[in-house]
């Protein structure tokens, strides 16, 4: 199964302000962070980036993630024969909190729910969907313990 990024699943979040990836020369952890970091090129796909290794000191300037599919991504796992992954800390708590509140609300009525919200429809389904919550919830927690490593 492959985890690289696709160009189109870019464009749906807005957390690639900062993407942890293996690093393409030694596999180690390392970063592409936005240059510029002000709200505007934050979820810009076109400005400038610079990706970096703190282990082997690997670097490379440009707009990289508009070429993401030479990367892959560190923060990912197999989920119910799906691929559950997140761009960095911030994107994985997103899903964490969205799975969570879900849980919570499982006995409410639907149309006081999220079911409706824009930040909703931008998930897969197999996210969304009631039956998988609990598994989605381990494989979050399993991504959780990448970022320790
Ligand atoms: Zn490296």
């Amino acid at each position: 199964m492959s985890f690289r990024i696709k160009r189109k699943q870019l464009s749906i979040y807005n957390f690639y302000n900062k993407v942890i990836i293996h690093c393409p020369k030694c596999q180690k952890m390392a970063f592409i962070e936005k240059i510029k970091k002000n709200e505007e090129s934050k979820n810009d796909l076109f400005s400038e980036e610079v990706l970096f290794c703190n282990n082997c000191g690997y670097n490379k300037k440009g707009t990289l993630l508009y070429n993401s599919e030479l990367f892959e991504l560190w923060l990912k796992t197999e989920c119910n024969g799906k691929e559950l992954w997140a761009f960095n800390e911030e994107h994985l708590k997103y899903l964490k909190d969205y799975v969570q509140a879900k849980l919570r609300e499982r006995k409410k009525d639907k149309k006081t729910g999220w079911s409706n919200s824009s930040i909703d429809s931008r998930l897969p389904n197999w996210i969304k969907s009631s039956k998988n919550r609990e598994k989605i919830l381990k494989c979050i927690q399993k991504i959780e313990d990448l970022l320790k490593k």
